[in-house]
């Protein structure tokens, strides 16, 4: 039977376990994870655990002992190290022979190339360890943070930096935060939320340097305009695929593994998802990494069924949420088409209670919906089925949007 080996601790690597089982996969399954924990998922990490709302529960993927009930033989704290003809080598010297591998290693955050960028205490937010750590340095609250990068990280961990009382400055080269992901108008309101909640912004402002004091220890940010002090330095300006071990295999890699719809490297028994996967999409007609928790899930499952032998395609409509104070949002489409779209607002805006619609040659091409719930599927149906849109109508909440 078809020996399986998935590589990753995320959702990714989880969600293909299970999938694999749910199939009634007979052969083995092992799980290979660098980290120091079984699978987990990343969301709560910035949200609820580090608030202290949730416990490890809410981030484990499965149940303890879930793995060892489903017959998966779990590595943990045993990175793969290279990958050979039909085998993985781990590091401790284990060899993994394969029929079916598939590489869900996600992403590491990007490190600051500035001077002082890897001064110890520099806080990062990529694994459950480094929220612990953040956890223990924001808790007490009162204390100085400082957040270099102005995307959902940044603003996610301010929401949770207030939340504990500290003084929260949020600095960016960017001149509106999370402009890249919503634009203009919709970073603008991101914004206003923050500031309501007492978040200063130092925006249009490259960070040069990181201050250490006399033990070498991250003590402030140095911009091009000023030096701000810390107590508490956090650097949150995205990720990059780790795309290492699929290096050895010789995969083609640009920007990410790259894959077909249905997931399959450029070597016939390798499959990469979620984060590290650069994946043909067939809706866009383009290669898209998707960086979400939910492509982590649907890539698993796409993966799963395609290792035993499934024609599976990866074509779900990009999807994202965000908690932030009392705001909780969920986006979905095709940002990258969004930038040439029209901005419709269907609702309070000033309330943040709205949806809104990119609407590019009278089609929606993306959707948020803040503080306004289950119009998600309306949203994606009008985005897959290319609805031509009434501007109008779109924007009248009298208007069902079944109707739209
Ligand atoms: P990952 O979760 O990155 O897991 C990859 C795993 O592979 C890691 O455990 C890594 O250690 C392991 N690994 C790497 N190389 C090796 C190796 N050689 N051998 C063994 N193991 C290896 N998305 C949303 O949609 N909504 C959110 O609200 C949201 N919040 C987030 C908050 C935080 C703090 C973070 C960090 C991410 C958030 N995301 C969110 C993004 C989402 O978590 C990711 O898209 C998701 O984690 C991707 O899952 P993955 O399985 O592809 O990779």
């Amino acid at each position: 039977s078809t020996r399986i080996v998935i590589v990753g601790g995320g959702l990714a690597a989880a969600t293909a376990a299970e999938e694999l089982r749910a199939r009634r996969h007979s052969g083995s399954i092992d799980l290979v994870t660098a980290e120091q924990h079984r699978p987990y998922q990343r969301p709560p990490l910035s949200k609820g655990y580090l608030a202290g709302k949730e416990g490890l529960d809410a981030v484990y993927a499965h149940p303890d002992g879930w793995e060892a009930q489903h017959d998966i033989a779990l590595h943990v704290g045993n990175p793969a190290v290279r990958i050979a003809e039909g085998s993985v080598e781990l590091a401790d010297g284990a060899v993994l022979p394969f029929d079916r591998l598939l590489l869900a290693t996600g992403a590491q955050p990007r490190r600051l190339a500035v001077p002082g960028g890897d001064a110890h205490g520099l806080h990062v937010l990529r694994t459950l360890d480094d929220a612990d750590r953040l956890r223990a340095a924001l808790s007490a609250g009162g204390r100085r943070v400082v957040l270099v990068g102005a995307g959902w990280i940044g603003l996610e961990l301010a929401a949770a930096a207030r939340g504990y009382d500290n003084e929260v400055t949020v600095v960016s080269p960017d001149p509106i935060p999370l402009v890249k992901a919503v634009g203009p108008e919709m970073g603008s309101m991101f914004r206003g939320l923050h500031e309501q909640h007492g978040v200063e912004f130092l925006l249009g402002e490259a960070v040069t340097g990181i201050d250490t004091d006399e033990s070498g220890a991250a003590s402030g940010v140095i911009t091009d305009r000023r030096s701000v002090p810390a107590d508490v330095v956090i650097v949150g300006i995205g990720a990059v695929p780790d795309t290492s071990l699929a290096e050895t295999a010789g995969l083609e890699i640009d920007g990410g593994v790259l894959v077909d719809e249905h997931l399959r490297t450029s070597a016939p028994a390798i499959y990469a998802a979620g984060d590290v996967a650069n994946a043909f999409h067939p809706v866009l007609g383009a290669r898209l990494r998707s960086e979400h928790w939910a492509n982590a899930i649907a890539g698993g499952k796409v993966a799963g069924a395609n290792m035993l032998g499934g024609d599976a395609v990866l074509d779900d409509i990009p999807y994202f949420y965000t908690d932030q104070y009392d705001l909780g949002m969920e986006y979905s489409g095709y940002a990258s088409s969004a930038d040439e779209a029209e901005l419709v607002i269907r609702g309070d805006l000033e309330a943040r209670e709205f949806v809104a619609f990119w609407v590019a040659d009278g089609r929606v091409v993306a959707g948020m919906n803040v503080n306004v719930w289950e119009v998600n599927d309306q949203v994606q149906r009008l985005i897959r089925d290319r609805v031509a849109v009434d501007r109008a109508r779109l924007a009248d909440a009298g208007v069902d949007l079944r109707e739209i």
